[in-house]
């Protein structure tokens, strides 16, 4: 319970990081017989470039990869200087626009004709000004297109996955020592949140503390609810360390649990076990949410796992690959992403359990190290 945030940060990405993402991405693009890609500010674009501008705003910046040609970057001239200050500058050729022009068609002359893949949350008026502007072009949501393009984290991504899941895991082991009962639950997720930034996390995503019945509904975050002697707790909590996300949930008891409880936190502790012992390169993702859910529907409960098993992590804190029933997606070495299965008894509590895993060569390696043993609160 030593990592602080005076832990050295590490080194950042480089130029030639970036140039090497960026041609892996051209030819994917190629590949699924793309003209190229259309980046927005936002994580794939933070992945190949570095650039974040400091707010998105109605202003277009846009990144357009062509799968032959040189990368272009055109910003609004007012943060021009900030995009020439980014660590990847060097590997695209930097344009603007300036108030009192049209942006659509100087964005429209970096583009020809062709179908692109454009970034899931680029703005709808920005994609509806190009196709007003550039009537040959269509585009298709880069997860569509390109759903594999971060998924497979090289090492000093895994480090930083590392890092976060660690502080995510010395924030547990000090929660555990907090009072439960008698306190609200958006006191005990206050907490949470504190000791997520004293281990070094930037930003706080999500701190769900889903106490007795709260605990039943998978989407509960946290209210005024007081936690009382007898409660199941479900703490899932997350955020970005180093640039890199956390996730991970642990379900508490406060007092004595009952032998029901014990129960159901027991099927779930093997169900999360039973998905990360059938991850391995080659097995289709969906594979872990059936060895998961099989484990949780033999023991009477399937009808109460109401969600997938798991998602992917890396600059946020849910991305693709998805471990859902019908995701043929095979598994690589380098892939990152949860398994969380939980059991929901509507009225009464929940249960969930979820760990970072990564895979390697050999099989799963945990990210998260904290007991999966249902911890005993006050
Ligand atoms: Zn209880
Ligand atoms: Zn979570
Ligand atoms: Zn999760």
């Amino acid at each position: 319970m030593t990592d602080r945030t005076t832990r050295d940060e590490p080194a950042p990405f480089t130029a030639a990081d970036f140039a090497a993402r960026l041609q892996r991405a051209a030819r994917s693009a190629e590949a699924a017989g793309l003209s190229g890609l259309l980046l927005t500010p936002g994580p794939d674009l933070l992945y190949l470039t570095g650039y974040a501008p400091v707010a998105i705003t109605e202003r277009i910046t846009m990144l357009v990869v062509p799968v032959d040609g040189e990368p272009t970057m055109i910003v609004p001239r007012l943060e021009r200087p900030d995009a020439e200050e980014t660590p990847g500058a060097s590997v695209f050729r930097l344009t603007d626009w300036s108030d009192g022009n049209d942006p659509y068609e100087a964005t429209a002359r970096l583009l020809g004709p062709g179908r692109y893949a454009l970034s899931d949350s680029a703005w709808a008026m920005h994609l509806l000004g190009l196709q007003d502007r550039l009537p040959d072009m269509s585009c298709v949501s880069m997860t569509t297109a390109l759903p594999m393009l971060r998924a497979i984290k090289d090492d000093d991504e895994l480090e930083r996955l590392a890092a976060a899941a660690a502080a995510a895991d010395a924030a547990y082991g000090e929660i555990l020592g907090v009072r439960f009962a008698g306190r609200r639950e958006t006191d005990v997720g206050t907490d949470l949140a504190a000791l997520l930034s004293r281990f070094g996390h930037s930003q706080v995503d999500f701190t769900v503390v889903g106490s007795g019945p709260n605990g039943a509904n998978p989407h509960h975050e946290m209210g005024d609810r007081v936690i009382q002697d007898g409660d199941m707790v479900v703490l899932d909590f997350g955020g970005i360390k180093h640039g890199y996300g956390s996730d991970t949930t642990r379900t508490v008891h406060v007092g004595t649990p009952t032998d029901l409880e014990r129960e159901v936190h027991e099927i779930v502790r093997r169900a999360q076990q039973a998905g990360f012992e059938a991850v391995r390169p080659g097995v289709e993702c969906q594979e872990i949410d059936r060895a998961a859910r099989a484990l949780i529907t033999e023991a009477g409960y399937g009808e109460y796992f109401i969600h997938r098993v798991g998602h992917g992590i890396g600059l946020t804190t849910h991305e693709p690959p998805y471990m859902v029933e019908g995701e043929r997606q095979r598994m690589l070495p380098g892939m990152c992403f949860s398994i969380e299965p939980g059991i929901y008894l509507p009225g009464r509590f929940g249960v969930r359990i979820e760990d970072i895993v990564t895979v390697t060569a050999e099989g799963g390696r945990r990210l998260n190290r904290t007991p999966h043993e249902m911890a005993i609160v006050e």
